[in-house]
């Protein structure tokens, strides 16, 4: 091993001797000659260099400008990423303001942290002037964006399934109002139920308002005189609301949204009750 390292120094030295020790010139003409030589090629050789030099600062701009596209794209790739988990992140920290769900309020602060990563990657790539570190920021950037969407869409979801509940909640928060007002309905007699629609035949006129205003509204609005609007009435266990007249007193008329339900529903009588307000 020791040997054929030397070897190797040995052979190296003596090629230096060979390109770098001037040759011993014979006679003063042939050693002048060999001046001018020098010269030329010296002087050749500087020129050479700086053809080099300049070739390799053109072959470096163009590089540059070759590759500085693909910088841009790739800093801009990390910026749009950015940019889109900062949405992201508002968007979540949006639904965790209007809601009070603790995983709500957990997604949010995970969408503003990635947007954070994201920010950073972006700005990382900002400064970065090789095409490695620049990729990799785009990878950070774009997987962070992955993230704080997906937290984003958790947050969303929550704050669905919390505005459900809260549905639900009122949903039988006003059952539980309108089974208590029932319970204390007062009772009014046995009145005569007949049915209407909003056609000619019905009204005279189709498609009109109701008396107190408002457009009637099938399984809600009824028609009855001597009493006031927005009266609620328990009629055979559904409650209705005197809108309109058209009827006197002790005839309560039902609204239906066709005249052939209004056909069908005929003529009967049926105890009602006056259901306090509720
Ligand atoms: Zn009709």
């Amino acid at each position: 091993m020791f040997v054929r390292k030397m070897a190797g120094m040995l052979l190296a030295s003596s090629m230096f001797v060979a390109v770098s020790v001037s040759p011993v010139y014979a006679d003063a003409t042939e050693k002048t000659a060999v001046n001018d030589l020098e010269k030329y090629v010296a002087e050749y050789d500087l020129d050479s260099e700086n053809h080099k030099e300049k070739d390799s600062t053109d072959s470096l701009t163009e590089k540059i400008s070759d590759e500085a596209p693909d910088l841009d794209e790739g800093r801009e790739a990390a910026n749009e990423a950015a940019e889109a988990a900062e949405e992201a992140a508002d968007e979540a920290q949006g639904y965790a303001d209007k809601t009070e769900g603790e995983e709500i309020e957990e997604a949010a602060e995970a969408a503003v942290e990635d947007a954070e990563n994201a920010r950073a990657a972006a700005d990382l790539a900002e400064g970065a002037n090789d095409g490695k570190t620049i990729d990799m920021a785009v990878e950070i950037a774009e997987a962070a964006k992955e993230e704080a969407e997906e937290n984003a869409k958790k947050a969303e979801e929550g704050a669905e399934k919390e505005a459900e509940e809260a549905r639900k909640a009122a949903e039988a928060e006003a059952a539980a109002r309108e089974a208590e007002a029932i319970a204390s309905a007062e009772y009014l007699g046995n009145f005569t139920l007949t049915a209407y629609c909003n056609c000619a035949s019905c009204c005279g006129t189709a498609g009109n308002a109701t008396a107190s205003g408002v457009m009637p509204t099938s399984g809600h609005t009824v028609a009855m005189g001597g009493i006031d609007f927005g009266s609620k009435l328990l009629i055979n266990g559904k409650v209705y609301t005197v809108e309109d007249r058209g009827t006197p007193y002790g005839h309560v008329d039902i609204f239906f949204d066709s005249h052939a339900e209004a056909l069908q529903f005929g003529m009967s009588s049926a105890d009602v009750y006056l259901v306090p307000e509720y």
